[in-house]
């Protein structure tokens, strides 16, 4: 018999603290679950990373421009900020739930391997802040690294934020989704309506996207309930087996005791008698891995991102 999801429902206690890398983020990843978390006479907060202004050719196609400086860039990113600000509206969520930390899109992956420090603290004041007991964050596994990364620093920053640990439910937008049942919310019409109206507020992005921009929101809210890797892990085992382009892999750790990064043939590592890499030693918990190639390439998304040891 297939496994069902477990069904969440919020009640009057519940702070929900909703974590978006990007504009639109909050409405195809939570629409649902900001509605619920109202009705249900819960309070919501929303914090967005960044801007979106990291988005030429939408940019490109509405202004009718084909150069994009700085000047236009952060217009874009005013624009954008403007429309979460109307999609949270339909979301009956109110202006002030909005909190927006203007970090670089396309950029979190640099603030994490640059200045982890400044951007865990600043989230631990938002937490200290708003004080949640839900944490709805990007899957670990979404292939955007904007999305890896804004996971990566919200749970270092919880680790650091000296509370009850609340409970946290990753959404997905880039990837395939996890064939686990997780944690679904019950099914209203109404609901799943104003998302799509939400959508709609999203101007910027439904101009050369719409199918696709649809296809993710028309998606049931699904989540995973994240925890910390199972016990029977190893600790510090790698799960990737480069073969060749060593010198080309870059390899982030990331944990509470800080952030480095090497290039794979220079990392403190060594092999088990299984052939898999290890770190040579294992940083406290929670830690994260990450390997990516140092080229630049017209492809975004990430082919390795980030797991959990
Ligand atoms: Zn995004």
């Amino acid at each position: 018999m297939p496994l069902s999801p477990e069904l969440y429902s919020p009640d009057a206690r519940t702070r929900l603290l909703v974590v978006a890398p990007h504009p639109d983020d909050e409405t195809i990843g939570t629409g649902e679950l900001l509605q619920l978390v109202r009705a249900a006479g819960g309070q919501v907060h929303v914090l967005l990373l960044t801007d979106g202004d990291d988005n030429p050719w939408p940019q490109r196609w509405i202004e009718r421009r084909l150069r994009i400086g700085d000047a236009e860039r952060a217009r874009w990113g005013r624009r954008r900020r403007g429309e979460v600000g109307d999609a949270l509206r339909r979301l009956d969520v109110p202006f002030d739930a909005l909190h927006a930390m203007g970090w670089p899109d396309m950029g979190l992956t640099a603030l994490v391997r640059e200045d982890a420090s400044m951007a865990r603290a600043r989230l631990v004041e938002q937490l200290v802040d708003f004080r949640p007991n839900v944490v709805a964050l990007p899957a670990l596994s979404d292939r955007h690294p904007d999305h890896g990364s804004a996971h990566v620093l919200t749970r270092l920053a919880l680790a650091d934020w000296d509370a009850e640990p609340p409970l946290l439910l990753g959404y997905l937008v880039h990837g395939r989704e996890e064939t686990q049942p997780g944690v679904a919310l019950p099914a209203a019409a109404d609901r799943h309506a104003a998302k799509l109206a939400a959508l709609t507020a999203h101007h910027s992005q439904m101009a050369l996207s719409a199918g696709r921009m649809r296809r993710l929101t028309d998606r049931p809210e699904r989540y995973d309930r994240v925890a910390r890797p199972p016990a029977d892990r190893e600790a510090g085992a790698l799960p990737w087996h480069p073969m060749a382009w060593r010198s080309q892999l870059r390899l982030t750790i990331a944990s509470p005791d800080g952030v480095r990064h090497w290039a794979w043939t220079d990392a403190p590592l060594q092999r088990d008698g299984q052939g898999r890499w290890r770190l040579a030693e294992v940083p406290t918990a929670p830690c994260f891995a990450r390997l990516d190639m140092d080229v630049s390439s017209p492809w975004i998304f990430d082919r390795w991102g980030w797991c959990e040891l």
